[in-house]
């Protein structure tokens, strides 16, 4: 079965085309700068290098366009038609509290992502723009919305609920809803498999530390809390995000600087994290190049980066009554192996005492999306 896999931003789509039982991928690529002056598009059939060209793709829909007729063309084509492929997955940010699983998307679907709109204004709108656009280009393909905040749904209260008038919980929906839970979700299998030992059994914490961060508390399966909050800004120290702060800095900062709630969102979400501290990128290769050679600030980021992620170690290792393992994952948790080596050595006693292993598992957040979309559309056979 041919599984496309969609994930849309403001002015890009990602795409990858798997076959999912040969658990291969056929081709991928992304469609920049939509609706901008010159929109690029990448495209790469597996084992050949990508090829990039100038396109056209003024929207979402004709990009999208483009990247179906890219996929069946005589040239840079993987399939002959596109009755070739039996369903497509797109990646959602936010589902709120209505979506625990992936689903179907029809009608009802489609309106309650535009309603999470609201809590997610940078990333609902895109992806209903790209499932739009399949739905018109492919129309009697089943189409399927796979939630980033659908594995963290298993929270209990006590964990999403901010100590806030409650009233803005009822009327706003004002809570904890985490994301990268496809990730979370695939890391934290995939270190039961590794384990031999099954899911239900184990207490994980999943580290995702890409350019957004988050952690995960998984107790026998479930997520029970995680790092991000309402919004991707809370908890961990990111590549431009500042993560867990003391609120009164907002308002402290908006006085001092007559910044208004646009500027001062922005300099929480892209001037601040490692870039805000070291003043030099937020690529950790960067950073970590400035260290070495003796940049203070740099210094400075990285230990405020660590020191964060060992605190919700500790945090969620009282909060899981235990541990068996911590798992990085994505662009930093993968390549960094001092960051391993680090919390092996500063957690020894925690390690020690539950047993627990330093697991380092590269996530494959499309292909849980295609593995997601499969298993709906076969159940719907
Ligand atoms: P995104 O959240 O955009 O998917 P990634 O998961 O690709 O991000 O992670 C990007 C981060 O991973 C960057 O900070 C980058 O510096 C870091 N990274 C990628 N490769 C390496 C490497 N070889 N060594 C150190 N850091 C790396």
């Amino acid at each position: 079965m041919i599984i496309l896999v969609i994930n849309c931003g403001s002015s890009s789509i990602k795409y990858k085309l798997y076959a999912v039982e040969k658990d291969i991928f056929l081709a991928e690529g992304t469609v920049e700068k939509i609706g901008e002056k010159q929109p690029t598009h990448s495209h790469k059939i597996n084992a050949k290098e990508p090829v990039k060209r100038k396109v056209e793709a003024a929207d979402h829909h004709s990009a999208m366009e483009l990247i179906i007729n890219c996929l069946i063309d005589k040239e840079s084509g993987v399939i002959k038609s596109i009755d070739e492929i039996s369903g497509v997955g797109h990646r959602v940010v936010h589902g709120g509290e209505e979506f625990s699983t992936s689903v179907l998307i029809d009608e009802k679907v489609i309106a309650s992502i535009t309603k999470f709109a609201k809590l997610a204004p940078l990333h609902n709108p895109p992806a209903l723009a790209g499932i739009k656009a399949t739905r018109k280009l492919l129309s009697n393909k089943p189409q399927v919305a796979v939630f980033d905040t659908a594995f963290h749904q298993t929270m209990p209260r006590d964990a999403y609920t901010y100590a806030l008038p409650y009233r803005f919980y009822k009327k706003y929906g004002v809570r904890r809803y985490g994301f990268h839970g496809t990730s979370h979700k695939y890391v934290a299998a995939k270190a039961a498999k590794v384990l031999s030992k099954p899911a239900e059994s184990l207490k994980i914490i999943t580290c995702h530390l890409g350019n957004g961060c988050s952690m995960a508390a998984i107790l026998n399966g479930r997520s029970v809390d995680t790092s991000m909050g309402l919004t991707p800004l809370e908890g961990l120290v990111m590549g431009t995000r500042c993560g867990d702060i003391d609120p009164a800095i907002v308002m402290f900062l908006m006085e001092r600087e007559g910044l208004d709630c646009q500027q001062i969102d922005d300099m929480l979400n892209k001037k601040s994290g490692l870039l805000g501290i070291s003043e030099i990128s937020n690529d950790m290769r960067e950073i970590l190049a400035a260290a070495k050679e003796g940049n203070e600030q740099a210094k400075l980021s990285l230990e405020v980066f660590y020191y964060r992620i060992k605190k919700y170690i500790g945090a969620y290792t009282a909060v899981m009554n235990g541990l068996d393992a911590i798992v990085l994952t994505a662009g930093i948790g993968e390549n960094n192996p001092w960051l391993k080596e680090r919390l092996e050595k500063d957690l020894s006693y925690i390690l020690n005492k539950f047993n627990a292993k330093v697991l380092v598992i590269p996530t494959k957040e499309e292909w849980m999306i295609a593995m997601e979309t499969y298993d709906i559309i076969k159940k719907m056979r």
